[in-house]
């Protein structure tokens, strides 16, 4: 059985994020996905509403757990007895970060295999930082985000 765990900050989880899960479900027996937090860095979104909202739209993934770990990737997948890390990739620029990243992790765990999914080129452009962005500014958020998420930010904000 191959679990991956698809780590992320997912602050909020967008159309692209569930576009690399449905990718990655497809392929590994279990998928975690894994909001990752510093105590330190508070983000956008406290931890338990990025899973509350997660768990809402992957609920009918048989094969996806959501939950959230604090330090290293490495560890937690360890811990799960997980032997790849699943990540999207956008741009080249995502790759440079990426690849260092990566190569970052197989050298403090060497039975770890990251795998790069290519988003599909409707999702190429979204991130959740540019989702923050429009909804700060009262934009619509509709077609960046799963419906529920968007229904709960947009009452939220
Ligand atoms: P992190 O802070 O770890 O980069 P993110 O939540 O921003 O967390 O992203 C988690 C993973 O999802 C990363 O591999 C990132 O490249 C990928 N990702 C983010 N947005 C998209 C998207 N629109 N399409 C495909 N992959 C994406």
């Amino acid at each position: 059985m191959t679990i991956a765990i698809y780590p992320g900050s997912f602050d909020p989880i967008t159309n692209g994020h569930i576009d690399i899960l449905k990718s990655g479900a497809e392929i590994f027996d279990k998928v975690i996905i894994a909001v990752s937090y510093n105590a330190q860095k508070q983000g956008f979104l406290p931890i338990e509403t990025r899973v509350k909202l997660i768990e809402e739209c992957t609920k009918d993934f048989h094969n996806v757990e959501v939950d959230s770990f604090e330090g290293l990737t490495v560890d937690y997948a360890r811990k799960r007895g997980a032997s790849v890390l699943l990540r999207g990739l956008r741009t080249s620029f995502d790759f440079e970060y990426e690849l260092q990243l990566s190569q970052t992790n197989l050298a403090l765990y060497k039975d770890i295999k990251t795998v790069f999914l290519i988003t599909k080129p409707e999702y190429n452009f979204i991130s959740s930082s540019c989702v923050r962005e429009i909804l700060m500014n009262k934009g619509d958020i509709t077609n960046f985000v799963p419906e529920s998420v968007c229904r709960y930010l947009m009452e939220k904000y």
